[in-house]
């Protein structure tokens, strides 16, 4: 097969690929890129694969970093690109079904793809676009099936992340499990406790929000994969409704907000959870309020002061929620109402503390709290934003205590 027509992102890396066909050393576009050109899918990002060894990239190219030096791969820095390029390498001596402890370079492209994980990420293309195929992956792109390169078993013994990535690929690309491929991972999804949550949240995290996500966590809860996430054994049942959704959530913080609603976390344990997925402090609280905001519109009509305390954000988000999980609830009239709030800002209000110390406030506690109160007032329409007015209801305020 032969491609006749690249698209810019390809053309733009072929003189770096030439480059190193004119020293004498073999080149080639490899993986995800590959796959995603005969899919007609977006490219983020290409992988080129090399017979030269790195120092021999060095020395082709002016502007190199050593991105990952002892697994082969340099970064070649071209006008405003740059291009992963690594050398052809087989990996052994994986211990505790990880990551290979060591990268053997080496000479044929063909010894490169077998290492790879997929069939469909086993392609290459070379610089006049022929498409180099030596697993069938052409076929099973056309097919529209996840099937290990080789015995599935013993690529998920190598690297247990794998059966991860069977699921995450299922979910983006809306493929099927090969049915041996499948039966490996029932047969071996307790490897998957060996792998650092990391790198399973990430995978987790591509088959969550995957267009395929119901299809892909379906399989993810019957092989048994599951059971070695954080928070998810024993919980199938709570989770199993997941597939059921009418339609699945989009982005990431929604993803967990839901995890979080269907295992039913108590507020008060969300931290946790989110920190046994190592999930980073900002998402945490980004998806805290999300969950607070969705428990409070489920369970009643928010207030102006309600709507005013998060932002529009988290207010999208609990929509979003609410629909995903079918509960009747007018988003447009929420966000409409979140629009017409006088403020919708703290930068917002016309007066700050020193405005109550100099209409007569004491210093203390007391500043805060009287200037929650103020906003509230405002957003509820009791009282206009306006200095005259505040000062007003500062009098009334101290003349009643
Ligand atoms: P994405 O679009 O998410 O980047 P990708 O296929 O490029 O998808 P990467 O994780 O970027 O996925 O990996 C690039 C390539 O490296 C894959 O296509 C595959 O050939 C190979 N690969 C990546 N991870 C593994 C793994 N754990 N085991 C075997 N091969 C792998
Ligand atoms: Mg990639």
């Amino acid at each position: 097969m032969k491609i006749t027509e690249l698209p810019d992102i390809f053309t733009k890396a072929l003189p770096v690929l030439e480059e190193i066909n004119n020293n004498g050393f073999e080149a080639y576009f490899v993986g995800g890129s590959v796959r995603d050109l005969l899919l007609g899918r977006h490219i983020h990002d290409i992988d080129i694969a090399t017979s030269a060894y790195p120092e021999e990239i060095k020395n082709i190219f002016k502007k190199t970093i050593d991105t990952g030096i002892q697994h082969g791969t340099v970064t070649v820095l071209q006008g405003n690109e740059s291009y992963e390029i690594t050398t052809f390498r087989t990996e052994s001596g994986y211990q505790d079904f990880r990551r290979p402890d060591h990268v053997t370079f080496v000479q044929n492209l063909s010894e490169d793809l077998k290492r790879r994980d997929f069939t469909i990420n086993a392609l290459a293309m070379d610089t006049e676009g022929n498409i180099i195929d030596h697993f069938n992956g052409l076929e099973d792109l056309q097919r529209h099936k996840i099937k290990a390169v080789g015995k599935a078993e013993n690529r998920f013994h190598e690297d247990a992340l794998r059966m991860m990535r069977a699921v995450r690929f299922m979910s983006q690309l809306e493929f099927d499990l090969d049915p041996l491929t499948r039966k490996a991972i029932e047969d071996n999804h307790e490897l998957l406790a060996k792998i650092s949550v990391e790198r399973i949240r990430d995978e987790f995290v591509k088959m969550g929000i995957g267009p395929g996500s119901r299809e892909a966590f379906q399989v993810f809860l019957d092989t048994g994969l599951a059971e070695h996430v954080p928070g998810f054994a024993g919980k199938n049942d709570a989770l199993a409704i997941f597939p059921k959704l009418n339609f699945a959530p989009s982005t990431e913080a929604n993803l967990w907000a839901l995890m979080i609603i269907l295992l039913k976390i108590p507020d008060d344990k969300i931290a946790h959870f989110m920190r046994m997925w190592k999930n980073s402090n900002a998402l945490e609280r980004q998806v805290a309020s999300t969950v607070e905001f969705f428990d409070l519109i489920s369970a009643q009509d928010p207030t102006n002061y309600d709507l005013f305390k998060v932002n529009v954000a988290t207010i999208a988000s609990a929509i979003d929620l609410a629909h995903i999980l079918g509960q009747p609830i007018n988003g447009q009239a929420l966000i409409d109402r979140y629009e017409a709030l006088p403020i919708k800002e703290n930068s917002d209000l016309v007066i700050n503390g020193s405005f109550l110390l100099k209409n007569g406030i004491p210093a203390g506690p007391q500043v805060g709290e009287i200037l929650e109160k103020i906003k509230e007032k405002i957003v509820e329409g009791e009282l206009a934003n306006e200095q005259k007015e505040i000062s007003q209801f500062l009098t009334e305020t101290i003349n009643h205590e």
